[in-house]
C-alpha cells in the first residue's frame, strides 16, 4: 500500500511501501533510524498522518493536514534537542501516550533525537514496551547510543539510507531552487537533505562555495596570510549572523509593541529574547561545520567522494569526522581563529 501522504514525500520513495505496509495493524512502538539529513523526521510525520487519517493517509483530508502541520489532536512530537528532555518532558509524553485518541485510530507520540535520550531512558523503557493498544511510538534517532539499546531492541526497526543525489536535486528543484545550484548542493551534502537546504540558505551557495573553497586552496605561507583568510572566512559568518539578527530584531521590536498594547504577555518578550539568542549560536556553529566541510573536502578530494553513492557516503562519513572533532574543538571553548587556522595549516 502506497498512501498519497506517503508517496508524495520527494525523496525516500522507498519507504512508502515499507511504512504503508505497516498501515493496517501497526507495531506498538517504530525506529526511524538514519543519518542526520535522510529524512526520517518529514517521514515519521507523514506516517503518523497515516495513521490517525480515516482513509489510511490520503493528504488531503483535514486530519491528514493538520497531522503534517503539527496540529493534530492525536499527534504529539517530542523533540529532544541536544539532550535537553527532561524527566519531567518524558513523563509528559507518556501520559500523553496513555490516553485514548480523540476521534482517530490511533494516538502517534513522536520522539525526535533520541539518540541523546540519556539519564530519560529508564523513565520510558516500560511505557514504549506496553502502551495501549491504540497507541504507537515512533523513536527518531541518527544513531543507537547505548542507553537507548533496550528500547531500541523492542521496536520495528526502520533503516534510513542517505538520501539519494537525484531525489535531492529534484526535492530542492520543487521547492524553487535554482537548478545549477539545487545540483551542486545535492553532490555537497552527502545525501543529507538538511545540509543541501543549509547550503542553499540565503541565497548565498555560491559566495560559501567560493569563500571557503579559495580558503582552502590559499595553504597560506606566513602567519600573516594565515590571518586575512581567517579573517575573511569569520567576517562571512560575522554578517550571516547580523543578517538573521536584524530580522529577528524586528520581529522582537512588534513584540515589545503588542506587549505594551496589552496584546501579548510580557514574558513572551523574554523567551523570545533567549530564542533568539539561542538561534543566532545555532547559526554560527552551523555556518562553520559546513564551511569547514566545504573547505576540508576542497583540500581531500579523497574525503569528498565521487562515484557509486555508497562509497561517497562512506568518504563523507570520515570528511564529517573531521568536521566533527573541529566543532568540538569549538564547543570546548577553543577559539574560531585557533581551529580554522589548524585546519588550513593541515593538522588534524
Ligand atoms: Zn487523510
Amino acid at each position: 500500500m502506497r498512501p498519497p501522504v506517503l508517496a508524495r514525500l520527494g525523496f525516500q520513495a522507498g519507504m512508502a511501501p515499507v511504512l504503508g505496509a505497516h498501515l493496517a495493524s501497526p507495531r506498538h512502538a517504530y525506529l526511524f533510524l538514519g543519518p542526520p539529513g535522510s529524512g526520517k523526521e518529514e517521514w515519521a510525520t507523514a506516517f503518523a498522518a497515516a495513521l490517525v487519517c480515516p482513509d489510511g493517509g490520503c493528504g488531503e483530508c483535514g486530519d491528514c493536514r493538520s497531522a503534517l502541520a503539527g496540529t493534530h489532536p492525536d499527534v504529539n512530537l517530542f523533540a529532544n534537542r541536544d539532550g535537553s528532555m527532561s524527566v519531567d518532558d518524558a513523563r509528559r509524553a507518556i501520559r500523553y501516550a496513555s490516553l485514548s485518541p480523540s476521534g482517530s485510530r490511533f494516538r502517534v507520540v513522536v520522539l525526535e533525537e533520541f539518540e541523546n535520550i540519556g539519564r530519560v531512558a529508564p523513565v520510558l523503557l516500560k511505557a514504549i514496551e506496553e502502551p495501549p493498544s491504540s497507541t504507537v511510538y515512533v523513536l527518531v534517532a541518527s544513531t543507537v547510543g547505548k542507553e537507548m539499546a533496550t528500547i531500541a531492541s523492542r521496536c520495528v526497526r526502520v533503516d534510513f539510507p542517505p538520501v539519494d543525489v537525484d531525489e535531492i536535486e529534484a526535492f530542492l528543484v520543487s521547492r524553487g531552487a535554482d537548478p545549477g545550484e539545487a545540483e551542486t548542493a545535492a553532490r555537497l551534502c552527502g545525501g543529507s537533505l538538511a545540509k543541501a537546504q543549509e547550503l542553499l540558505a540565503g541565497g548565498l551557495l555560491a559566495r560559501r562555495l567560493s569563500l571557503w573553497r579559495s580558503a582552502a586552496r590559499e595553504r597560506p605561507r606566513s602567519g600573516f596570510e594565515l590571518i586575512r583568510i581567517v579573517g575573511e572566512l569569520t567576517g562571512f559568518v560575522d554578517d550571516v549572523i547580523a543578517e538573521r539578527k536584524r530580522a529577528g530584531e524586528a520581529g522582537l521590536a512588534e513584540l515589545r509593541e503588542r506587549v505594551a498594547k496589552g496584546a501579548a504577555n510580557r514574558g513572551a518578550i523574554k523567551d523570545a529574547e533567549a530564542d533568539l539568542a539561542r538561534e543566532l549560536r545555532w547559526l554560527r556553529r552551523s555556518e562553520f561545520e559546513l564551511g569547514f566541510s566545504i573547505m576540508l573536502g576542497e583540500m581531500h578530494p579523497a574525503l569528498a567522494g565521487a562515484g557509486d553513492p555508497s562509497a561517497a557516503y562512506q568518504a563523507h562519513s570520515r570528511l564529517q569526522e573531521r568536521v566533527g572533532a573541529a566543532m568540538r574543538r569549538l564547543a570546548a571553548g577553543v577559539s574560531e581563529v585557533t581551529v580554522l587556522g589548524a585546519l588550513l595549516g593541515g593538522q588534524p
